[in-house]
């Protein structure tokens, strides 16, 4: 299994391994297998059987190809995908909410976002790779929402892994700081940066067209563009799937509360490979440039609104790049020439392509707002006794406006725990916290304070990071 670049028109080949690590290919585009590969309904009706890690194993040998040998692929996700990172046997079991309306459970992690799925493999597979290649590595990014806690818990106390996360200091939740800096492990640091989300990214951007600097502290990253976190989310569609129908075979709906478009992208993908999936919904907040862009055909940067789903509050998709590809049939001059065009005007007219994603993939879209979330958080709790977090209720909101016939199944990508005053507001209470998080406010947490200038954060980089 080879990948190429989205943007690259000479169709230069990668592995796996060397796809890992870089986020974006030299020229700006992202990385996608050359072909998707495919499974056939009897091997589903076998994959039901398996547990999560034999699952894992069989999906992923596919697309990860000769660069890792079976039994090392094995041994990391055997260790990955067990109950002392995850609270279930089943890893994301499936229950019935109500009606035809079905919820997987993506949040039974450290972190309590579906985020942990992918990020504990990356954080095994990476650690594989540097042992491997001898290499060192600096994870830089920034976030204000699941992704610090998620790269931070799979990173922590790993040899030859450091990781430097650029955090606004408004934004957050009290709860999502608190899971970020109470992990005092020492290759973790936490860095506090005064304004909003946008200042932090592209100060990252910023160090990172510093090639030299870039290369002599062989800085790498992990966000959602990172084609391992996307191989390691197809196969919980691919659970999901087998877990919900009664029969293999028979369709099914997903709804995938969205942001950078990873989480669904990984679904699509699923369904290229042969699982029956029918619509794949795509539930937005008032962040809605995904809406619009399956409603309209435009695709439009937009200023952020902040939401009380904080982790779909995003300008742009940055994973719908892979899916236009697709829709170009893998035309490497088109995309790139659509995606600057992009860049420059932040916009594009693609309607002539979405009307075929939508008649031929099922793509369809709908967007919540607070107060719709709210309600459908309340609903939930009276009709099923069951506390969902408000990027779920943004799902769960769009399932039901959906008049389905068949079972449609929703990503829970959060606990409500992590949600409080929202969940709050809803129920008029908060829900009940495990154990591991009763005392986490109260935890020593660590932040460095560095000045918003790429100046600063290289000179922090410089003086703490030994390689
Ligand atoms: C990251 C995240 C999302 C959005 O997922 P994408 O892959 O960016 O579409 C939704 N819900 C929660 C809780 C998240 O952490």
């Amino acid at each position: 299994m080879y990948y190429v670049s989205t943007r690259d028109k000479q169709k230069k080949t990668y592995s796996f391994s060397e796809v890992l690590l870089c986020g974006l290919a030299d020229d700006g585009g992202l990385f996608v297998p050359e072909v998707y590969p495919h499974i056939s309904l009897e091997q589903l009706k076998r994959f039901k059987q398996l547990p999560y890690h034999e699952l894992a194993f069989e999906i992923m040998k596919l697309f990860i190809g000769n660069s890792i040998p079976e039994q090392d692929l094995k041994t990391i996700l055997t260790k990955t995908y067990s109950t002392s990172h995850f609270k279930s046997e089943d890893i994301t079991p499936v229950t019935s909410v109500y009606k035809n309306i079905y919820l997987q459970d993506l949040s039974l992690g450290p972190s309590l976002a579906f985020k942990d799925l992918a990020m504990q493999f990356l954080g095994n597979v990476i650690e594989y790779e540097l042992v491997k290649q001898n290499k060192s590595l600096t994870i830089l990014g920034a976030s204000s929402g699941d992704t610090v806690s998620a790269a931070e818990e799979a990173m922590k106390s790993k040899d030859r892994i450091n990781v430097v996360m650029l955090t606004p200091k408004v934004g957050m939740s009290p709860f999502q700081k608190a899971q970020a800096g109470a992990i005092l492990d020492k290759n973790i640091f936490n860095i506090s940066i005064e304004g909003h989300f946008d200042i932090c990214q592209d100060l990252v951007k910023e160090v990172n067209k510093d090639l030299a600097f870039k290369n002599q502290y062989s800085i790498g990253a992990v966000n959602s563009i990172n084609w391992g976190r996307i191989c390691a989310q197809i196969v919980y569609y691919i659970k999901g799937y087998t877990a919900t129908v009664a029969n293999i075979g028979e369709p099914l709906d997903v709804v995938v509360p969205s942001g950078n478009f990873g989480n669904i992208l990984a679904g699509y993908i699923a369904k290229q490979m042969g699982v029956p999936l029918r619509n794949l919904v795509i539930a937005t907040n008032e962040n809605k440039v995904l809406d619009t862009l399956f409603k309209t055909g435009i695709y439009r940067q937009e200023d952020v609104e902040t939401t009380s789903s904080p982790s779909m509050d995003i300008s742009k998709a940055s994973n719908f790049e892979r899916l236009l590809f697709d829709c170009v049939n893998h035309d490497a001059g088109t995309c790139a020439k659509l995606m600057s065009q992009f860049e420059k005007n932040k916009e594009i007219d693609i309607s002539h392509l979405i009307e075929s994603l939508i008649q031929n993939q099922g793509f369809k879209s709908q967007s919540s707002n607070h107060q719709q979330r709210i309600d459908t958080i309340k609903r939930v709790y009276e009709a099923a006794n069951l506390i969902i977090d408000p990027h779920t209720a943004a799902g769960i909101y769009v399932a039901e406006s959906f008049e389905s016939d068949i079972p449609i199944l929703c990503m829970e990508t959060a606990k409500p725990t992590k949600f409080e005053s929202t969940v709050e507001e809803a129920l008029g209470k908060v829900p009940e916290r495990d154990n591991d998080f009763k005392d986490l406010e109260s935890k020593e947490q660590r932040f460095y304070d560095v000045n918003a200038n790429a100046e600063s954060l290289k000179t922090f980089i410089k003086e703490h990071i030994t390689l």
